[in-house]
C-alpha cells in the first residue's frame, strides 16, 4: 500500500564529502533497512526487510523534489546530485524505477547510496543502471566480519551480493564507488586483502574508506585508529587507482529554502547535524537557537555527543533510546 501522507521527502540541499552539494531523497520511511549495522546513524532498524515495497506515491516524490529545486535556484543554491540517501535502504522501494525516470526530467545527475544487499536482484540491478553516481557499501567480503559490523537479515547471502555487484560492474556506465566503513576494535586479519582482491575485479572508479563522523547506533562504536585507516588504504591503492578517505568534516554548507523548521527536521532526519553547521543554517535563515530550544522542547529534535562534538537530530522512533 503506498503511503499517500507527505512527510519531508526531498532535503537539502546538503554538503556531501563525495558529491558537492546533494539534494537528498528519503525514499524510505524510518527505519526499514535489510541490515542493522552498527554505526548507522539513523538509529535501530525498526523493520529489518528485504522484500521490495511501496512506500511513497513517485508523483508525490517528484514534486517534492521540484520544489526544493525551485526553492533553491531562487537563492541562487547549486545542486550537483539529486541523491538518493534515505532513512533505510533506497533499494527496498519498489518504485525506484519510476522514481527515477520521473527525476530524469529535472536534469540533474541522479546519485544513489545503497548497501547493495539487493544487488543480486535483476530488477534493482535494472533501476541501478539508471542513476549516474552509485555507492556500493563494501564493509567486509567475509561471512563473519560482514554479520558483525552489517548485522544483515537472515536471509541474505553474503555471495550472491558479491556477485551481484561484479554483474552491476559489467553493464553500469556511471560513475561507480565503494564505501568501507572502519570502526575500532574489529579483528580485520586480513580482511583488508580480502577486499582488495575483491576490488580489482569490481574495479570501481573510486573506494572510499571512511569512519563513523556521527553518532551511530551502538555506543561502543568509534572510529578506526589511524594506523588501521592507514593499512586499509595502502593494501586498496594497490589495487585501484583512486582510494581516497571519507573522514573529514563535510562542511557546514546546508541550505535555508525558506522554512527553517522544514529544513532543520528534513536534513537531520537522516543527517545529523553538527552544533557549528546548525548555527550557521540559522544565521543563512536569520533565525536564532530559540528555534532550537523549541523544537528541543517539543520533542521534534534531540540532542547527542559524539567524539567530543554536539549533534542535533530529528527525534524518530529508530533513535527512540527506550525501544529495544
Ligand atoms: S547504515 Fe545504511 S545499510 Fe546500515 S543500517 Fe543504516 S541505513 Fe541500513
Amino acid at each position: 500500500m503506498v503511503i499517500l501522507v507527505r512527510t519531508l521527502i526531498a532535503f537539502g540541499p546538503v554538503p556531501s564529502r563525495r558529491l558537492g552539494r546533494s539534494l537528498g531523497v528519503n525514499n524510505i520511511p524510518n527505519k526499514f533497512c535489510s541490515y542493522a549495522c552498527v554505526y548507522c546513524q539513523v538509529g535501530k532498524t525498526l523493520k529489518m526487510e528485504i522484500k521490495r515495497k511501496e512506500f511513497y506515491d513517485p508523483e508525490a516524490i517528484f514534486e517534492d523534489v521540484k520544489k526544493k529545486i525551485e526553492e533553491a535556484k531562487a537563492r541562487n543554491e547549486r545542486i550537483d546530485y539529486i541523491t538518493f540517501a534515505p532513512d533505510g535502504e533506497p533499494t527496498l522501494d519498489v518504485n525506484l524505477g519510476k522514481e527515477t525516470e520521473l527525476l530524469t526530467e529535472l536534469e540533474i545527475p541522479l546519485a544513489i547510496l545503497t548497501n547493495s544487499s539487493l544487488i543480486w536482484c535483476d530488477d534493482v540491478r535494472e533501476e541501478l543502471l539508471r542513476f549516474n553516481f552509485v555507492s556500493l557499501k563494501v564493509d567486509a567480503v567475509s561471512e563473519e566480519l560482514w554479520r558483525k559490523i552489517d548485522r544483515p537479515h537472515k536471509s541474505l547471502k553474503l555471495d550472491m551480493i558479491l556477485e551481484g555487484m561484479l554483474e552491476f560492474r559489467k553493464e553500469f556506465r556511471g560513475e561507480l564507488v565503494t564505501e568501507t566503513m572502519l570502526i575500532d576494535g574489529m579483528n580485520y586479519g586480513d580482511e583488508f586483502e580480502k577486499i582488495a582482491e575483491f576490488l580489482k575485479e569490481l574495479k570501481p572508479d573510486i573506494a572510499y574508506i571512511s569512519i563513523p563522523t556521527r553518532p551511530p547506533t551502538e555506543k561502543w562504536v568509534k572510529p578506526a585508529k589511524e594506523e588501521i585507516i592507514n593499512q586499509a588504504f595502502q593494501i586498496f591503492a594497490k589495487v585501484v587507482d583512486r582510494v581516497e578517505y571519507l573522514i573529514g568534516y563535510e562542511g557546514n554548507a546546508f541550505t535555508f529554502t525558506g522554512n527553517i523548521e522544514e529544513d532543520l527536521l528534513g536534513i537531520t532526519s537522516v543527517h545529523p547535524m553538527r552544533e557549528d553547521a546548525v548555527n550557521e543554517l540559522l544565521r543563512k535563515a536569520n533565525a536564532n537557537w530559540g528555534i532550537i530550544e523549541k523544537l528541543l522542547n517539543e520533542g521534534k529534535l534531540i540532542e547527542l555527543e559524539y567524539e567530543g562534538k554536539r549533534f542535533y537530530m530529528r527525534r524518530l522512533p529508530s533513535r527512540d533510546s527506550s525501544r529495544k
